[in-house]
This record gives structure tokens, C-alpha cells and sequence, in this order.
């Protein structure tokens, strides 16, 4: 069945509220097997909200709504849909009694307005708030559906799983899996051409690529009537793409590359140091993100000036003096440096210019990064070809990952010396 997400108030328009409450709702009512169609945003304007609601009802079976089910003037979601339905509002005594009781045990007085939040259109499904005061109801006409739920996204998510979700069970009966694979290393339209045969011939299971910050992710997705079928179908398929880009991939469970990483140092009881320049700690603070971390970082180091590459990292004036601070040879007596005095098995530096202005005749964008392991040291240069200081620094820490992904998933396992990727990336 076809759903549509109406979003209703004036803030979203504004840009004041992210609609958070619409990718919540896609994603969980697209896994229950619903086709969701459209998203809709509204301000809080009854002529506007109508006009929106008539051309939801032309195009898809199920329209589910947040926001506006408050007690004030702007608050009239109830309203319009009750009137686009057909149906009178009147008021719940049950619910009356619920908000009557919500403000004694908080000591409040009622004020009028609040009653009108125990107004519902005749016949619906009550959908009794636990978490605030404005219920939320589900109403079906002659097989056209309204789900009406509060803005407040802690309410909205409270209300969807317990009251929405069982009553549009009885509505779904197909069901979605999906999988969300991310890659790095390769770019969208790279990627699109190498799937190209597979999502030409595209049905179910459908494949769509994304490109993020840095990273390009891939949702595989099946619909059917059975579940165990939809998974088999995206398990399936989730081994063709493997055969054409296994080697970018670095995560099916759609979890971030510093996650991954964290997580394999962890299980594998690997430590790790860092000495960054250009990222100015943030790829330390993306290992120290992620949970447990404590056990496999003590430390990094945040050295921004040359005399401190030299002071904290043992860095040598000579290194700097001849090769300059922005170098393969400074990064890996980074890399060494953080690796000696903190005993970790592998450490990664970075020296670089973040921009948006050129440094000793470097062009913004340009980095190298070290790496120290075992017995091996090396070094990537890395060129964004971009200004933007903000955009660089994300993209170093992100490629910092990356080649500690790869020295764990190389090394680790079969000891081979990482080749040096010389000055291309
Ligand atoms: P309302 O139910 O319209 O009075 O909304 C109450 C509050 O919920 C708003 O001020 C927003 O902060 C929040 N809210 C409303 N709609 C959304 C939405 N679509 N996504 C995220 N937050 C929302
Ligand atoms: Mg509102």
C-alpha cells in the first residue's frame, strides 16, 4: 500500500526543525512493507494543509501525519483531516480524563485550550499519549487511512511503535529487508558503472548507490510476501556486488568506518596511537567515539607546529629542513615517534594543509599520512583538490581509517607488507 508523510508546521518551513520525523517514519514504515511515495511539509495554514491532504488521498492508500495536534489556535491537523474525511470531531472522555490527570500529577492548572486536544473524529482508533498530553489516532474511511501523531519526535516515536505500528499491521502484508552496504575508496558514478549490469536489470531486489562525505553507500532492497524470501533475495544479491566491488567495502551493517575499525582493533586486541597535525585531533576523537575504545588508545598527539613535531615526536630539524614539515618523510618520523613513545602495535600520523589558503607551496587539500606497524613504515599522499578547511580535515580523518583499516585486514591476517602508494592517491 502507498503511504504519504505529511509533516505539519511552520518551523520545518523555517528551517528552524529538521523533519526527523519523516526519516524515522520512512524507514520503519518502508521495513513494515508500506511504499512510501511522499513526503509532504506544511505550515500550520488550514487551506494549505487541505490542498496537501487532497492530493495525498488522490495518490496513496495511508497518510500518516505529525505535528499540529497540540492545544493551540495554529494546532488544527485534527481539524482538516476529520473535515477532508468526513467525519465530526467529539470529544473522548477517556482521553479528557487522561489530560485532566496529566496536569494534577504535575501540579498545573488546566487551561481551556487543553480540552481541545481531547477532540477526535468519531469512530477512530484512539491512540492514548503516555509520554504527553495530545493523543494520536488512527481513523479508516471506506479504506482510505489517517494516522495522525504529535510533533514532538520522542512522542512521535513512542506513539508509532506502540499504537501506529499495530494498527497498520493489519494493513502490511508484505514485508521489506534491506541492507546498507558502505564503501571507500571508489567513487558514485564508478560504482554505478561497475553495477551497471546489476541494476539495469533491476526488479527486486532494487539497488540504489549514495554518494556520502567521502564514502559512497549502497542500500540493496527486497519487498515480499515473505520476509525469509526478501532476506534470501538481498543475501543473494549482496554476493554479486561483492563479486564486482568486495574490495571497497568495509562495512554490511552500515556502520561508520571509525566503528569498524574500533571495533576490529578491539576484537583483535590491536593498540593504536595517533600524532595528528592538519586533522587537530579529530581522528583521536573519532576513536574515542566508539565505546571500549579505552582499551585499545591510550594516547595521540595533537602537534601543530613544527617545533612540536620535533619537542613531542622526535622529528628531526634535518627531516624538516630538507624535506619541509608537509612531507612523506616528516609524516613517517611522526608516525614513528607517537609509536615509540606509546608502545602501541600500530600508529598513524598526518601532516598536511587543510586550507582554504595554499601552505609552503603546498596547495590546500594536500596531506600525508604515516603508518607504523610491525616492522613497516609507509606513507599515502592524499589530494582533495579542494579549499574547503572543513571538507579536508573530514576527508584526511576519514583516509587516516581507511589505511588502518586496510594494515588490519592485510596485515594482520597475512603479514604483507603494505605497498606504497606513492604519490597518487
Ligand atoms: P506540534 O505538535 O506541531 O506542536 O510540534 C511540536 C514540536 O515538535 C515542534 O515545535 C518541533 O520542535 C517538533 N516537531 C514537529 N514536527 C516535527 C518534525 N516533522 N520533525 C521533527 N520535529 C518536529
Ligand atoms: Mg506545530
Amino acid at each position: 500500500m502507498d503511504v504519504s508523510i505529511i509533516a505539519v508546521g511552520t518551523e520545518l518551513l523555517f528551517g528552524q526543525t529538521v523533519n526527523t520525523n519523516a526519516s524515522y517514519l520512512s524507514n520503519k514504515l518502508n521495513l513494515m512493507g508500506f511504499n512510501v511515495m511522499y513526503h509532504f511539509v506544511v505550515g500550520d495554514n488550514q487551506g494549505r494543509l487541505q490542498a496537501v491532504i487532497n492530493r495525498a488521498m488522490t495518490d496513496s492508500d495511508i497518510m500518516v501525519f505529525t505535528g499540529g495536534l497540540g492545544p493551540t489556535q495554529d494546532d488544527l491537523t485534527k481539524e482538516t483531516v476529520a473535515s477532508a474525511m468526513g467525519v465530526p470531531l467529539v470529544r473522548d472522555q477517556e482521553c479528557l480524563k487522561e489530560i485532566e490527570d496529566f496536569f494534577k500529577s504535575r501540579g498545573h492548572d488546566m487551561t481551556e485550550n487543553n480540552y481541545k486536544q481531547a477532540d477526535l473524529p468519531e469512530g477512530c482508533t484512539v491512540f492514548h499519549n503516555k509520554v504527553g498530553t495530545a493523543p494520536g489516532f488512527g481513523l479508516d474511511v471506506n479504506g482510505k487511512i489517517a494516522i495522525c501523531l504529535p510533533g514532538p519526535p520522542r512522542e512521535m516515536t513512542w506513539m508509532f511503535e506502540h499504537c501506529a505500528r499495530p494498527f497498520l499491521e493489519d494493513y502490511s502484508h508484505r514485508a521489506m529487508c534491506y541492507r546498507v552496504i558502505r564503501t571507500i575508496g571508489i567513487g558514485e558514478s564508478e560504482l554505478e558503472t561497475v553495477l551497471l549490469p546489476l541494476i539495469d536489470e533491476q526488479q527486486d531486489p532494487t539497488i540504489a548507490t549514495y554518494a556520502k562525505e567521502g564514502e559512497c553507500t549502497l542500500r540493496i532492497a527486497s519487498q515480499r510476501d515473505d520476509p525469509a524470501e526478501a532476506l534470501r533475495a538481498v543475501d543473494e544479491m549482496t554476493g554479486l556486488v561483492t563479486k564486482l566491488i568486495g574490495k571497497y567495502i568495509y562495512s554490511y551493517e552500515d556502520k561508520p568506518l571509525n566503528q569498524v575499525v574500533v571495533e576490529k582493533l578491539i576484537e583483535r586486541g590491536i593498540t593504536i596511537s595517533c600524532a595528528e597535525s592538519c586533522t587537530g585531533g579529530k581522528f583521536a576523537a573519532s576513536i574515542t567515539d566508539i565505546p571500549g575504545a579505552s582499551g585499545v588508545f591510550s594516547h595521540g598527539a595533537v602537534t601543530y607546529s613544527p617545533q612540536a613535531k620535533m619537542d613531542v615526536l622526535g622529528v628531526k630539524k634535518d627531516t624538516l629542513e630538507r624535506y619541509t614539515v608537509v612531507s612523506r618523510e616528516t609524516a613517517i618520523e611522526m608516525a614513528r615517534g607517537i609509536r615509540m613513545s606509546s608502545g602501541s602495535d600500530i600508529s598513524v600520523s598526518i601532516t598536511g594543509v587543510a586550507g582554504p589558503d595554499p601552505s609552503d607551496g603546498y596547495p590546500a587539500g594536500t596531506a600525508y599520512i604515516g603508518y607504523s606497524y610491525g616492522n613497516r613504515e609507509g606513507c599515502m599522499k592524499v589530494s582533495t583538490g579542494r579549499g574547503s578547511r572543513r571538507w579536508n580535515r573530514h576527508y584526511f580523518t576519514l583516509r587516516m581509517f581507511k589505511i588502518v583499516n586496510e594494515i588490519l585486514d592485510n596485515a594482520v591476517e597475512e603479514s604483507e607488507e603494505i605497498p606504497d602508494r606513492g604519490e597518487n592517491e
